[in-house]
């Protein structure tokens, strides 16, 4: 399916009126697709399973932005860190450790998002909720060396799915104001914990307004996704 040039320049527009980066999210979509994209400019494309970020990074052009937006195991983390741009869905402390010990294996640093869980109807299952984000910037600020090749710089989020756009503009009003509330408390986690990862195809207008800077944007931008087996 060809992209949606139009579309994709108005999102861009209403993205950059607000300092706002568009992901473009490339799940299930193939190499031609994202060189489409890539040829209108997009630098920063977004991936769910880890071996199909692999298989893509592979063979595109080496000044791709990847960022790492499913769920992450901790048996695959090695395999993501020496590529990865950003990965958006930390939620557990087990997985941070993980980023750390192969961070420091490759020399390499590694920026993080925490996932908070947002939605009150089925979204994901996946992600911390405040009172353990309050609790992961504790570890992360009071033991700098545990988390040395972390790089923590915001937070990521989805909202419900649902209709009612009062609930969503709430649940990205919360996460944004959970990230200035640790910003206050966390000194250490300084200028640039300051991302906040949220909005999609149906919910990215909400999310601008409440303050996003990163838009996670699939169908929009490629058209509908067909699963095949093995998703
Ligand atoms: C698939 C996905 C998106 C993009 O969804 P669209 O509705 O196609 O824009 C954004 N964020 C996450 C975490 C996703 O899994």
């Amino acid at each position: 399916m060809p992209v949606n040039k139009e579309q994709y320049q108005n999102l861009l527009m209403q993205a950059q009126a607000r300092r706002c980066t568009v992901l473009a999210v490339s799940k299930t979509k193939s190499v031609e697709d994202i060189l489409d994209l890539y040829a209108l400019g997009q630098r920063d494309f977004a991936e769910n399973y880890v071996q199909e970020l692999l298989d893509k990074q592979a063979v595109l052009p080496q000044d791709i932005r990847w960022h790492f937006i499913g769920h992450l195991q901790t048996n695959k983390v090695k395999l993501i860190v020496p590529v990865v741009h950003l990965i958006h869905g930390v939620d557990s402390l087990k997985v941070l450790d993980e980023i750390q010990k192969t961070a420091a294996k490759v020399n390499r640093k590694v920026a993080c998002l925490l996932q908070v869980h947002l939605a009150q109807e089925e979204s994901t299952k996946y992600g911390f909720t405040p009172e353990d984000i309050a609790a992961v910037c504790t570890a992360y600020c009071s033991q700098p060396s545990r988390y040395s090749m972390v790089s923590l710089k915001g937070l990521m989020g989805m909202a419900s799915l649902t209709t009612d756009v009062q609930k969503i503009r709430h649940e990205f009003a919360s996460l944004r104001n959970l990230l200035e509330a640790m910003r206050r408390h966390y000194s250490c986690l300084g200028d640039s914990f300051k991302e906040l990862s949220m909005g999609m195809s149906s919910d990215y207008a909400w999310a601008l307004e409440e303050g996003s800077t990163m838009l996670r944007i699939g169908s929009l931008l490629f058209g509908a996704r067909e699963y095949g087996t093995g998703h």
